[in-house]
């Protein structure tokens, strides 16, 4: 298998589409970003990369963030996480508040916003925001073994500004007791873990311990154990996507998490993380030619979780 003849066939398929969907504009900073972009990178767990487009374009990894902040809290605070937060399909949008009061203020999963939300007070416990945000940093570089990683301080402003949503969602979920700390210092911490600017390479690489049984290739870092690793990828398959999770597995067939930067991150377990970036949005809020990308790779290797 030629894989780099697949992801240059899957850029130059994108080509005349780029531009295609709707990007975020609900954070003004995001709304300033070139539509007309496309990068994909995969890299192997024998240690490969294979680019294409703009593979190295750093982006605004936004909720791709969840995966790795639920990593961490995993670590800490190890399965009694799932007391505060649960581990069912949403069925409903991202930002959702629909659901929270009928369930008493615990999210239905960790990558909804209000499970997010959870998960980065479960993180921020002992810290103040500026620690949290510093070991989020530190966590991104060591996996990506890549000290260039940083923090879009301008998108993070611009959520802080605009977020009223998420404000929301927070302060009803410490009405249930279910937020520890006040929600401005949570959200502190969520809208930075969101604002990190990441290229395809770079997140291929920091994703690789989820498709290699918990230990990067690259470096040799043992992250997670192969069991935490399998899970994490149980949750991105069945809620990585929103509304759009259930789609997403039957046209990619992979364990994938997307955030409104236009960012998808899937992992094909035991071959390759791959990372895909096309800022226009389809209706779900998922990258629409990164989604498309995704289920042409995966046609062209075969690649699925659900036999070979
Ligand atoms: N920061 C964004 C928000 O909270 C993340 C949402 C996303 O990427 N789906 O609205």
């Amino acid at each position: 298998m030629n894989l780099q003849e697949i992801v240059d066939d899957i850029a130059s398929a994108m080509k005349p589409r780029l531009g295609e969907g709707k990007i975020a504009d609900y954070i003004p900073e995001l709304a300033r970003i070139d539509a007309k972009q496309f990068g994909l990178a995969v890299t192997t767990v024998d240690g490969e990369t294979f680019t294409a487009g703009d593979a190295s374009v750093p982006f605004s990894i936004q909720s791709i963030s969840k995966v790795f902040m639920l990593t961490l809290a995993l670590g800490k605070a190890g399965e009694s996480i799932w007391s505060r937060v649960g581990r069912e399909p949403s069925g409903s949008a991202f930002n959702s508040i629909v659901q929270l009061e009928h369930e008493h203020g615990i999210p239905r999963n960790p990558f909804i916003n209000a499970g997010a939300i959870v998960i980065t007070d479960m993180v921020l416990a002992g810290h103040a925001p500026r620690e949290a945000i510093g070991e989020f940093l530190r966590f991104m570089r060591y996996l990506a073994d890549d000290d260039s990683i940083t923090i879009d301080e301008k998108v993070a402003r611009s959520e802080q500004k605009t977020g009223y949503r998420n404000v929301a969602l927070a302060n009803f979920m410490h009405a249930f007791g279910n937020l520890h700390h006040a929600a401005e210092l949570v959200l502190g911490v969520y809208f930075h873990q969101c604002a990190l600017a990441m290229s395809c390479v770079q997140l291929s690489h920091a994703g690789l311990y989820l498709a290699n049984r918990g230990t990067n290739p690259l470096t040799g870092f043992s992250v997670v154990s192969e069991k935490r690793a399998r899970r994490i990828n149980a949750l991105m398959l069945t809620c990585g996507h929103y509304d759009g999770s259930g789609d997403f597995a039957y046209r990619v067939g992979l364990p994938g998490k997307s955030g409104v930067g236009g960012g998808i991150l899937a992992i094909a377990p035991g071959k390759a993380s791959i990372a895909v970036w096309s800022p226009g949005l389809n209706k779900v809020g998922n990258s629409a030619l990164g989604s498309e990308a995704l289920e042409m790779l995966t046609q062209r290797t075969g690649w699925s979780v659900f036999g070979h």
